[in-house]
């Protein structure tokens, strides 16, 4: 019988797996626009966001799971289903932070208003979204997220995804199955 009593990595494919997930989330971008747009329907913005992402994924700026987050808010708002998060998406009052995302509306909750159809969101998570809305798609390699905050916004982004258009893209599923994560 033998033993193993030491082992050394001749080859993780660290980098195979890298050049995957690129592949993989540049076809989920194509999905995307696949399932949120309607057959014949044409939208520039959403076509400039498109290419756009493409350039710096090509071009490896920045970090690619916040490029795609950054990419879902932009598509979310082009194409009608914006999230706007500096007024109360229930009363109007103007608000600088929630603690509560509702999802019928698109919005941040004050505190004065009912939480429901939504879900709570931390204050890091909501000025990251805040800026992700705002900010133009080429300046988003900036950012340096922490896990905790990047998944809560993947689980947030998720949803609305699911939610507002006709089909949920499957794209990511292999590569979230590579990566051992959920
Ligand atoms: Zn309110």
């Amino acid at each position: 019988m033998y033993s193993i009593n030491e082992c050394e990595i001749i080859d993780s494919f660290q980098g195979f797996l890298k050049e995957l997930e690129t592949l993989t989330y540049a076809s989920y971008l194509n999905e995307l626009i696949d399932i949120s747009l309607v057959e014949q329907e044409s939208n520039r913005d959403l076509f400039q966001l498109f290419v756009s992402s493409f350039y710096l994924m090509k071009n490896k700026v920045g970090d690619l799971e916040t490029l795609i987050r950054a990419f879902e808010v932009k598509l979310l708002r082009v194409t009608g289903y914006g999230l706007n998060l500096d007024y109360c998406c229930l009363c109007r009052k103007k608000i600088n932070s929630s603690k509560y995302l509702n999802f019928q509306y698109f919005g941040g909750v004050c505190p004065e208003c009912e939480k429901s159809n939504g879900v709570n969101v931390s204050p890091s998570a909501y000025n990251i979204l805040n800026y992700l809305n705002k900010t133009p798609i080429s300046n988003v390699y900036r950012l340096n997220l922490a896990t905790g905050v990047k998944n809560e916004l993947k689980g947030i982004l998720n949803s609305l995804i699911s939610q507002n258009y006709a089909k949920k893209p499957k794209s990511l599923e292999i590569l979230e199955l590579l990566k051992g994560s959920d």
